[in-house]
């Protein structure tokens, strides 16, 4: 243990380089579940320390993503940007000590190097040139002008090994390493500086990050050994594949967080989902609440092996979990994708209490809420707009029309406008009119809704209402 024997603090610590995606999200999601399943604290750190690189708004999206999905946090944002001296002053200590040193190669020497390094098949690496300087040298380097940055002086030999909770032990060669850098010229550290040095000055227990992370480690080890700080426990969370077992990509489904909430996805089952990406409780259980899930979570129980995302398995829990809603509580979640996604020449705002009406309807059909305005238009404009050639798929026109005009001449009749009435009129006109229950029905969905699939007949034209039915199959004689 690090630190306070048992006291678990974690940090969620994305660089708002691009908006979060999957791995990202479910990385913060782990470190949640740890801190709340032991009662301890759940940090956010925004690594905006990469100027170059930082997406305008990136650091929006990340916070709207976490509280979309309900990782409260109970620390921060605290932001790397805003700390700078405290990096520049560990760096010059280094520097002091002599762990360090100012070097002062040109971003064009470094790069021939690189290009040097490639074309002879050797791993890339700084060559230690200004590690060796002489006081003269250096000082004529000074006077130049140039900014120098400041790298670490990694051990040239010797091993390098800590234990990984979730990966074991792991052992690295200190050859394999090279000087890295950690204040750069602009004054601002890099990843490994300002990433150590806060896991240390924010009491950080336990490190979970994504296993891409895992080859920055040693340097890291290296660096508290250096300071002479105890490092925090690590975990390097499994990767996240695709179903082809690439690297997860947009290729794959996957998308940005915030593209899963306007697609209409329930928080709750990104949380499901997302869990199961690396986690477990037994070989069996995949639907679990939120709290079911910090009830039983535990570093022993992710696995070692990569993930694999899986589209259809999202849509199917996201189904699962909009079907087990309150039929209220559907409605509400619905109302602002509808407000949203129907055609604009539909009056706002929506008739609250014809959307109740239709929501049953659909609720047991929605894999997303995003679903809800395409499988539910048909209530809601003036005319459904279809071709006419879909009247007659299944009969001929004679029969259509003669079906379409027995209809209206019943349904002008029917006394009471609900489904089982609809239904005690055209279930025996079918019979009358000499078609199957299937040609005939079909025909009056496609006239009343414009549309071959469609939820059960008779309801849709009880929430259709009388006036709307009537004009519709009049409008389908029309079309024939
Ligand atoms: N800023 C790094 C990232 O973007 C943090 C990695 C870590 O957790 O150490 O993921």
């Amino acid at each position: 243990m690090a630190r306070s024997e048992g006291i678990v603090r974690v940090r969620f610590a994305p660089s708002p380089t691009g908006y979060p995606h999957l791995g990202n999200i479910r990385t913060a999601l782990f470190n949640w579940l740890f801190a709340r399943h032991h009662g301890g604290t759940f940090i956010l750190r925004i690594e905006d320390t990469d100027v170059a690189r930082l997406v305008e708004g990136a650091t929006d999206t990340i916070l709207d993503s976490l509280r979309w999905l309900g990782l409260d946090w109970d620390e921060g944002p605290y932001h790397q940007s805003e700390r700078l001296e405290i990096y520049r002053g560990v760096a010059d200590q280094l520097l002091k000590d002599e762990l360090a040193y100012l070097c002062y190669c040109s971003l064009r020497r470094l790069e021939s190097m690189r290009q040097e390094q490639t074309k002879k098949k050797q791993p890339p690496g700084y060559d230690r040139r200004c590690r060796h300087l002489t006081r003269e040298q250096r000082a004529e380097l000074e006077a130049s002008g140039v900014t120098p940055v400041v790298r670490f002086k990694s051990p040239l030999e010797g091993q390098t090994s800590f234990c990984d909770l979730i990966r074991g032990e792991i052992v690295f060669d200190n050859s394999t390493l090279d000087d890295f850098v950690l204040l750069k010229s602009d004054g601002y550290p890099t990843y490994h500086l300002a990433n150590i040095v806060d896991d240390h000055l924010m009491e950080i227990s336990h490190v979970l990050r994504a296993d891409e992370w895992l080859s920055s480690t040693p340097r890291h080890m290296l660096l508290y050994q250096a300071l002479g700080w105890q490092p925090p426990n690590l975990a390097h969370l499994p990767m996240i594949l695709g179903p082809d077992r690439a690297k997860l990509s947009k290729r794959h489904g996957a998308a940005a967080v915030d593209e899963y909430r306007d697609q209409g996805y329930l928080p709750e089952a990104m949380i499901n989902f997302l869990a199961l990406l690396g986690w477990s409780l037994d070989d069996k259980t995949e639907l679990l609440s939120r709290q079911e899930i910090v009830n039983h979570f535990s570093l022993d129980r992710i696995s070692k092996t990569a993930a694999v995302f899986n589209r259809d398995k999202l849509d199917w829990m996201n189904g699962l979990y909009l079907r087990g809603l309150k039929l209220e509580e559907f409605g509400k979640r619905a109302s602002p994708f509808l407000e949203r996604d129907l055609p604009l020449e539909i009056e706002r705002p929506l008739d609250a209490g014809y959307i109740r009406q239709i929501m049953p309807l659909v609720q047991e059909r929605a894999k997303t809420l995003a679903e809800v305005p395409q499988l539910t238009e048909f209530f809601f404009v003036d005319k459904p707009e279809y071709d006419a050639g879909l009247l007659t798929t299944k009969l001929e026109r004679a029969e259509a029309l003669e079906a379409l005009r027995a209809s209206v001449a019943k349904l002008e009749e029917l006394q009471n406008w609900d489904a089982a009435s609809l239904e005690s009129v055209l279930r025996p006109l079918a019979d009358e009119l000499n078609l199957k229950t299937g040609e005939f029905f079909g025909l009056l969905r496609v006239a009343t809704t414009g549309r071959t699939a469609a939820p059960p007949l008779f309801q849709t034209m009880e929430v259709l209402g009388r006036e709307r039915c009537l004009e519709r199959l009049r409008a389908a004689l029309g079309k024939l």
